[in-house]
């Protein structure tokens, strides 16, 4: 048995109980309160009803409308199991290694890597309209790395949740600085955000671009242009 009210009154249980407290923010996971599979299914039941009260209100005669008799229902499946699964779904496991990869079998390595263009597919918090761009990230290792893949879909978790791009960019860097203790770290977003595109202005060259650097990326003004002028020659800077 479950629904929202339950894993929320379990939350604040929690923060009444305890000093780590814990958020619910939009773009917080909150899988950690979650007990099964069934309470997901739980929130996605409720989620179907409380939209089809959205179609209702609009005036959509959903009994008739064959384009409508569904949405309801695929609506709830897409927040809860694609569009929104990060705030529900476990962080993606990741293996670290001991960073011993550099030159001649020896040593460790020291130099700056980046990888991306990472496809970044996300919400906008304030209009629930997508946010589609890319995202580079730039890794000066320490004494821990982790696999290439696993950038993408530490990407795609934080991203998969209604967000702000600014909040994502640091969420995106805090994980892979707890993962993976780098000496230098960089994130950068560029993205278009359908809430510019299709509203309001319908501005429609309306990128933003956000970056959040960390350690020796901070500190090292040659170390950062190193990286910049690198990822500035990879694909995906104007599409
Ligand atoms: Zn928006």
């Amino acid at each position: 048995m479950g629904d929202s009210k339950t894993i929320q009154n379990r939350i604040l249980k929690h923060n009444d109980t305890r000093t780590d407290v814990k958020r619910w923010n939009a773009n917080d996971t909150i899988n950690e309160f979650i007990k099964d599979e069934k309470e997901i299914q739980a929130i996605q039941d409720e989620v179907e009803g409380h939209f089809q009260g959205v179609l209702d209100a609009l005036v959509i005669d959903t009994e008739n409308d064959h384009n409508t008799n569904e949405t309801a229902k695929r609506v709830a499946k897409m927040f809860v199991r694609e569009i929104f699964a990060g705030r529900y779904e476990p962080m993606p496991r990741v293996t670290t290694f001991p960073n011993e990869g550099g030159g001649n079998g020896s040593g460790r390595y020291d130099q700056v890597y980046i990888s991306g263009p990472i496809t970044i597919r996300s919400t906008c918090a304030h209009h629930m309209m997508p946010i589609v761009g890319n995202c580079w990230i730039g890794i000066k290792p320490g004494d821990k790395v982790i696999g290439l893949s696993k950038f993408n879909r530490l990407v795609d978790w934080v991203a998969s949740r209604p967000q702000i791009q600014e909040e994502m960019t640091e969420q995106i860097a805090d994980i892979i600085e707890e993962q993976t203790d780098p000496e230098a770290l960089a994130v950068v977003i560029k993205a278009q955000h359908f809430c510019l595109t299709h509203r309001g202005v319908k501005e429609h060259e309306s990128d933003m671009t956000t970056s959040v650097m960390r350690g020796k990326f901070q500190k090292e003004v040659a170390l950062r242009n190193e990286f910049l002028s690198l990822m500035n020659n990879m694909r995906g800077h104007h599409s």
